[in-house]
């Protein structure tokens, strides 16, 4: 075999951005995030949608926080995952977010709704790894990739 046909042999490199993905996240760290998503999905509140979601924000000061989709028979009321567990973060003082994972009961890993990137690009630089995963597969994305003109504001107050 050649040089250039071992080049992306690797099976778990099928794309720049999966490389990329890995590079800005390591290995151990995203077990723990999907691990702690995964549980997190166990407490789902979703009798409406029988869609659990699991969630788990990484700050910068290395912790981890975690939320579940709580939904409301007003369903305009529902939260998703992301959001609990970027609310929950923020709620401890953490207000830098360094990535995040979201698990799905899928077949296919979902990303964050827009709503939910909107409210990460508050905290999260456009270079804070998303890692979406189920139970068979798992992609690897960026922030600025999934909400590539996110929108701003220049804050009064920001640490
Ligand atoms: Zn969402």
């Amino acid at each position: 075999m050649s040089p250039e046909e071992q080049t992306g042999s690797d099976p778990d490199v099928k794309s720049v951005e999966a490389l990329r993905g890995k590079m800005l996240l390591s290995d151990e760290v995203a077990a723990n995030l999907k691990g702690m998503a995964r549980a997190a999905a166990k407490h789902s509140y979703s009798p409406y949608s029988n869609f659990p979601v699991g969630a788990a924000v990484l700050t910068s000061t290395g912790r981890i926080f975690v939320g579940t989709n709580v939904e409301n028979a007003s369903y305009g009321l529902s939260v998703c995952a992301e959001r609990v567990a970027i609310s929950s973060a923020v709620s401890a003082g953490e207000k830098s977010i360094t990535a995040l994972a979201v698990y799905t009961s899928s077949k296919e890993p979902c990303p964050p709704c827009g709503a939910c990137l909107a409210v990460m690009s508050e905290f999260a630089g456009e270079d804070a790894p998303i890692l979406m995963f189920s139970e068979e597969k798992e992609r690897r994305s960026t922030l600025g990739r999934l909400l590539p003109q996110r929108f701003k504001l220049n804050p009064k107050e920001r640490k």
